[in-house]
């Protein structure tokens, strides 16, 4: 599903270059659920970013369905972000005067061809699916955090994506809601056939993932 051949990303300034990410090579299944560690400033956000066709690298190609992603036109990665892939942050990123409802219908607005009906529909299937039907009026501040992470997740979902990219989806979670969300992700890869690249600094939960790439100072370590 996606291919990253010698990727590097250098962030630069007046007076400081920064080497992010250092020639990395990764390839990532469908349907794999991986989890990427490493100290705080190894180059796992920007990695997530460059997955997630948010930002660019340096140097190197990234392949999507064995195509690189420089073939694609501009209108072929707007649909690609906004319909393939899903993102999950560790604040979550809710709008908090609006309702869990149509925080989850949010992303669907922008889509054409998705009606009012349909939208509405979407978000309340995927509110299901993270087990939040009673709570579709609510708004943000009266969740828990868990709850919280459970609607940017069913947004996430409302989109129907195939990939997932969650940046410490449990980082600001206690171990008891951590867990659940863990489970929920789990559940999503397992029976919904989502692939999920998931940045953690919990090792017992990278080790529920099918595998752990580890990095270090920019570099893939194992
Ligand atoms: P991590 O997610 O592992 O904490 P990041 O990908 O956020 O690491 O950052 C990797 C390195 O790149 C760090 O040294 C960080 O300071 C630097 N960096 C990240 N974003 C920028 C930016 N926009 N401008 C300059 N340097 C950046
Ligand atoms: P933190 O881990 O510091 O709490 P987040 O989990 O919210 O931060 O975000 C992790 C990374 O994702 C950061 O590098 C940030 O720049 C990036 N990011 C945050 N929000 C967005 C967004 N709405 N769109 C794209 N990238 C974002």
């Amino acid at each position: 599903m996606l291919k990253l051949t010698d990727i590097e990303k250098i962030y630069q300034t007046k007076t400081i270059e920064t080497v992010a990410l250092n020639r990395v090579n990764l390839t990532i299944g469908k349907g794999e659920f991986v989890s990427i560690m490493g100290p705080s400033g190894c180059g796992k956000s920007t990695l997530l970013s460059i997955i997630g066709l948010l930002d660019e690298p340096t140097s190197g190609t990234v392949e999507i369905d064995g195509r690189p992603v420089a073939a694609y036109s501009d209108r072929e990665l707007a649909a690609l972000r906004n319909q393939k892939i899903g993102f999950v942050f560790q604040s979550y990123h809710l709008i908090n005067d609006l309702s869990v409802l149509d925080n989850v219908e949010l992303p669907l607005l922008y889509r054409s061809g998705v009606g009012g009906k349909e939208r509405q529909q979407r978000a309340l299937a995927a509110l299901d699916k993270v087990g939040l039907s009673a709570r579709t009026n609510h708004f943000p501040s009266q969740l828990s955090g868990g709850q919280r992470q459970r609607v940017a997740i069913a947004r996430a979902l409302a989109g129907g994506p195939e990939l997932i990219l969650a940046d410490e989806p449990t980082g600001n979670l206690d171990s008891v809601m951590g867990e659940e969300i863990m489970d929920l992700l789990l559940t999503l890869n397992r029976e919904d056939g989502v692939t999920i690249v998931m940045v953690t600094h919990d090792e017992h939960q990278a080790q529920k993932t099918e595998r752990v790439i580890r990095f270090f100072d920019g570099s893939q370590v194992s």
